[in-house]
């Protein structure tokens, strides 16, 4: 296995490296899968586009009206006074129009229909009076209105849609636009998935003394589940050496990226150190950021049977909040996804005091509201970094930057909404 370039990381303080160099390295670092399939057009939603989708017709594939009203030839019209045309005829969406518009004359026509020969001006009918079989046009219209062309949204032999675009329901649309059934989209990335913790109880057990359930597989699994991933859901895993190497080795062979929880943290860290040393080449990182500090990453296995490893920390705050960090991202770039979207941020009046000092990159959870026109947010009360309720209660991320200290009440803040992530 080539070495990873973890050396380019070398100058970073070990308790503190930047939330923002460890995504980019992971971006860096991580490439698409290969593997292509060919879907038809609605398996392939959420996908994510192989090839580029080039439009074998122009869209609109001629000129059409976009507006019911009346085709005429603007030449006749009188640019000051009104304009007497004769009916010939109606031109419907869906065939061609029969009768040809000559000098004084106009057809009735309908949205998306042909403009018929002779016509270049389409007149809308609340405007223009009917008088038996002729109509009177009011002056001030204007050459080639409410025509759409042959070929503006879509040209043939350009590329329609990129490679590298998630197909959401507007590309599926603009695909079937195109008369295209069938598209080829990249494989699914498998994600093998496993928890660690001697505390950890399974669903369907009784809770023992000092237990707790484990919450980060459900968590870790609609995440993945939402981005796309298929999961391979390996359960919980015994804080035990032969226990987790067994699970480490049976993930890198089926999965391109494993995600575990938990066992990262500095009282763990020893022996999971020295394992991963023998299962392949793993980072143990301490991000400068609040809550998510432990972080490992790396690749394990070897060939065909290795993986990406994402070693996330096991509070369940912590495993959202760097998911969305860094492992979103970084599966997005196996995904093939391009450009990488961003979380949307911007800036909002927190109305609460936040208390913080400089140093890490704090991930509070918020909620959005809006006021006097502006948007505001509220913290969502305790942010300790077991209070899973408190990430149930917010829509959004407050992100208070590295150099930041406290936030007193009014102070704008930067949020990152997460509805319809989380
Ligand atoms: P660790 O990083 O393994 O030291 O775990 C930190 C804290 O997160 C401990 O309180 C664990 O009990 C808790 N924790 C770890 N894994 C899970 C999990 N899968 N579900 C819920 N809580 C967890
Ligand atoms: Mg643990």
């Amino acid at each position: 296995m080539p070495a990873l370039p973890f050396t380019c990381l070398d100058d970073y303080d070990p308790e503190a490296l930047s939330v923002s160099r460890a995504r980019q390295f992971l971006l860096d670092t991580v490439q698409p899968v290969a593997g292509h399939e060919r879907l038809f057009v609605r398996e392939a939603l959420g996908r994510v586009l192989a090839e580029d989708v080039i439009s074998p017709v122009d869209v609109p594939a001629h000129d059409n009206s976009a507006m019911d009203g009346w085709a005429v030839r603007h030449a006749d019209l009188s640019p000051a006074g009104e304009t007497r045309l004769k009916i010939v005829g109606t031109a419907f969406a869906g065939r061609p129009c029969e009768a040809k518009v000559g000098a004084g004359e106009t057809a009735r026509i309908m949205t998306g229909a042909m403009i018929p020969e002779g016509a270049d001006c389409v007149v809308i009918q609340e405007v223009v009076r009917v008088e038996g079989k002729t109509i009177i046009v009011p002056p001030g219209q204007k050459p080639a209105q409410n025509i759409r062309r042959a070929g503006e949204d879509l040209q043939a032999g350009k590329p329609a849609i990129p490679a590298g675009k998630r197909l959401r329901p507007a590309e599926l649309g603009v695909i079937a636009s195109l008369g295209i059934a069938e598209i080829s989209v990249r494989r699914r990335v498998r994600v093998a998935l496993f928890s660690t913790g001697d505390e950890l109880i399974s669903l369907g057990m009784p809770l023992t003394p000092g237990a707790v359930y484990d919450s980060n597989r459900y968590t870790l699994w609609g995440m993945l589940t939402r981005l796309g991933c298929e999961v391979i859901d390996m359960g919980v895993v015994k804080d035990d050496p032969v226990a987790l190497e067994a699970a480490f080795r049976e993930a890198a062979a089926c999965s391109d990226a494993i995600v575990t929880s938990g066992g990262v943290s500095v009282g763990e860290a020893d022996f999971v150190k020295q394992l991963m040393a023998r299962l392949g080449e793993v980072a143990f990182w301490k991000i400068a950021m609040k809550p998510g500090k432990p972080m490992a990453f790396g690749r394990i296995g070897q060939g065909k049977e290795s993986a990406w490893l994402f070693g996330l920390p096991g509070n369940p705050v912590a495993v959202m909040v760097t998911f969305y960090q860094f492992v979103r991202p970084a599966l997005m770039k196996l995904m093939g996804l391009d450009p990488l979207p961003h979380l949307p941020t911007f800036a909002a009046r927190c109305t609460a005091p936040i208390k913080k000092g400089p140093g890490r990159t704090e991930f509070q959870r918020g909620i959005l509201f809006r006021d006097n026109d502006e948007w505001c947010v509220r913290p969502t009360g305790h942010q300790g970094s077991g209070m899973l309720s408190s990430m149930a209660h917010a829509d959004c991320f407050i992100v208070l930057e590295a150099d930041r200290g406290k936030v007193e009440a009014g102070e704008r803040v930067l949020v990152q909404p997460f509805e319809g992530l989380v």
